[in-house]
């Protein structure tokens, strides 16, 4: 490891966990992270940053930049900073905005030497409305070579993955009648949404072992003597690729007008969600950068099931994208949840922000410094 970073990280590491301290006392929830914005915004600001506040129009989105002038590669990371209500930082992203923060401002005194840029990428909302997806969908990512983030966690993991989640909205609107004096004459929106349902469990077992369906009835009609004339239904299709997804999203909706075919109740599709695309790390960047992440005293293991789905998954469609996983060496530890938060904001948080500074700033470094490096990286990343 460079000798530069590992002083530029000492030297600003107390001065950098008193933010984490702050945004550990002063939880936000997403879209509501106006303090939290505004102390990262300012201490970027003070290491000579450019900071754009409202970043694609969504007021605590924020981008901050440091450019040598000199060309090279462009290297991001981005900073979450919402809390969840209850738990305050139980996810641990007071120490992922902060671990971005003081990475960029030890890279950033390299790059008079080597060229290229440093970006830093204020993404709110991640536990709920996840704001990277339409950051994304505005391509905000696309200059980047690389995009980097550290998240806490119990244990230290490598970047895995995260499943593509799909939703959609299906509305049936048929003919109110009276289910007894005149049935006849009505159409039955909700007998539409049960054969909806019907061919959904038909054609499960036929999809691919990692596809899944996920469905509730929003609206189901409003008493039993009325034929219902709106029924309403809403489903996740998950699987383990953007593809895959899409392919078993086309099925459903094939078998949605199926169903209104079979009834005669108008369909109607909307989206009521954002799509979560699979987080696809690149392997490339992961092997330095979980070289660099043993070089700073972490012990690193193998990736989890990767169940969930992240809004950096957006991302790694757009740029080369690895999502670390910093542990505090502690499998009993629960994310989500008040002790977790609480670790945050001890010496054991000082240390975790030590490790996640000092891998990614030398992750950038040697992206910067190593064009082959590069040119894997972006071969990788054009094969997806
Ligand atoms: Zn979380
Ligand atoms: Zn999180």
């Amino acid at each position: 490891m460079k000798d530069t970073i590992r002083s530029t990280v000492q030297e600003h590491l107390n001065e950098i966990f008193e933010i984490t301290k702050y945004l550990y006392e002063n939880p936000e929830i997403g879209n509501e992270e106006v303090k939290a914005c505004e102390a990262l915004s300012t201490s970027f600001e003070k290491h000579g940053f450019q900071v754009e506040r409202g970043f694609c129009g969504i007021p605590t989105a924020f981008k901050a930049v440091f450019d040598s002038g000199k060309p090279g590669p462009v290297i991001a990371y981005c900073a979450e900073y919402d809390a969840l209500p209850e738990v305050g930082h139980g996810c641990g992203h007071d120490l992922i905005a902060t671990s971005a923060l003081l990475a960029a401002i030890a890279l950033a005194k390299e790059l008079p030497e080597t060229g290229g840029k440093v970006i830093v990428y204020g993404t709110p909302a991640e536990e709920t409305a996840g704001a990277k997806v339409e950051m994304a969908a505005k391509n905000a990512f696309a200059e980047a070579s690389v995009v980097m983030m550290a998240h806490p966690s119990p244990v230290s993991e490598t970047s895995g993955t995260s499943m593509c989640l799909l939703p959609k909205m299906f509305r049936y609107y048929g003919k109110a009648a009276h289910a007894s004096a005149c049935p006849e004459a009505g159409i039955n929106a909700l007998d539409a949404v049960i054969q909806l349902f019907n061919g959904v469990n038909a054609i499960r077992q036929h999809m691919p072992k990692d596809v899944q369906f996920h469905g509730i009835i929003s609206n189901g009609g409003a008493a039993a003597n009325v034929v219902p004339d709106f029924a309403e239904a809403q489903f996740y299709v998950r699987a383990a690729k953007k593809a895959t997804a899409e392919m078993a999203m086309e099925k459903l909706l094939k078998i949605a007008e199926g169903a209104s075919l079979m009834t005669g109740a108008r369909l109607e599709v909307c989206k009521f969600e954002a799509d979560y695309y699979d987080l696809c790390t690149n392997q490339a960047l992961c092997k330095v950068f979980v070289e660099n992440q043993k070089a700073a005293g972490d012990t690193v293991n193998p990736a989890g099931d990767g169940s969930g789905s992240l809004d950096l998954g957006n991302v790694s469609h757009q740029a080369p994208c690895v999502h670390g996983w910093f542990g505090f060496g502690d499998a009993s530890l629960i994310l989500h949840s008040r002790d977790f938060a609480d670790r945050t904001a001890t010496e054991e948080g000082r240390q975790l922000l030590q490790r996640a500074a000092l891998t990614m700033a030398q992750t950038g470094y040697d992206v910067i410094v190593n064009p082959e490096l590069l040119k894997e990286i972006r071969l990788e990343f054009e094969a997806l």
